[in-house]
């Protein structure tokens, strides 16, 4: 579904990828983790052609994103992207926020996109906030909007930023829960977290980067959880301290 071979990015003389090799399955939920200023997030974003890369190749459902011929809007559209900061539109309402892209990049009509959009709303619990602005809702709420609005536009696969890293902890939880889901139901996922017990739970696969841009590790969630001592000493290092 995924596929990362030998992806390298560097700003000016610092190399942020280095030779970054992975794929994920159909179906198959991904943690990524690792230090601060390892490449989690411009190795998750190149996947969605939001960062540049100037070596490799990558593709989703066997699209070449490093293709200049390729619509990368069109492609764009097809991976859910959720980050951080929620990033909803702050002047749209939730219902407005769920179908601006339906509407602008998919061309449905704005009836169905609403239909479609309110959908994931009530899958998230949140159809009582649908007439809100993003303002209005905790942090906990905005992110779930977030992955509605993601799921409206019926993704072949999710990838997800440290999406409870600047939520309160009461709410990280209902976040959590709201991927669960996702991925319990076969959504193909990539996230980046250091929420360990989300990758216990319900990864297929845990990777965890290095500084340098380096894939160090990419095994089964068993493997990763259920034998340490194989694991390498940085991520021993990293894996003491968060958890
Ligand atoms: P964090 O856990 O803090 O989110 P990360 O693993 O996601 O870190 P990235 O944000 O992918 O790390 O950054 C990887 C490296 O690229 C870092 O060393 C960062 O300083 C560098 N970097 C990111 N954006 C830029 C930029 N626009 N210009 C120069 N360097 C950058
Ligand atoms: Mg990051």
């Amino acid at each position: 579904m995924i596929e990362l071979k030998e992806v390298s990015k560097w700003y000016g003389d610092v190399q942020v990828l280095n030779n970054c090799t992975t794929s994920i399955k159909k179906g198959e939920v991904v943690v990524v983790c690792g230090p601060s200023g390892s490449g989690k997030s411009t190795l998750i974003k190149a996947i969605n052609a939001l960062e540049p890369f100037q070596k490799g190749q990558i593709f989703v459902d066997g699209q070449a994103v490093h293709d200049p011929k390729t619509d990368l809007p069109k492609l764009r559209s097809r991976v859910g992207m959720v980050f951080q900061n929620f990033e909803l539109f702050p002047h749209l309402s939730v219902t407005e926020n769920l179908t601006l892209a339906q509407v602008k990049v998919l061309g449905r009509k704005a009836d169905e996109a609403k239909t479609h959009g309110l959908k994931y709303l009530d899958r998230v619990g949140l159809m009582a906030h649908k007439d809100k602005f993003p303002g209005q809702l905790s942090g906990g709420q905005q992110q779930r909007v977030a992955i509605a609005r993601a799921l409206s536009m019926d993704p072949i696969a999710m990838l997800f930023d440290e999406p409870t890293s600047a939520l309160d902890p009461e709410m990280v939880g209902e976040v959590l829960d709201c991927m669960m889901g996702l991925a319990l139901e076969g959504m193909t996922m990539m996230v980046v977290t250091h929420e360990m017990g989300f990758a216990k739970k319900v990864g297929s696969r845990v990777i965890f980067m290095d500084v340098g841009g380096r894939i160090l590790e990419d095994c089964s969630k068993d493997e990763f959880f259920s034998h340490p001592e194989n694991r390498q000493a940085r991520t021993k290092d990293f894996l003491n301290k968060i958890l």
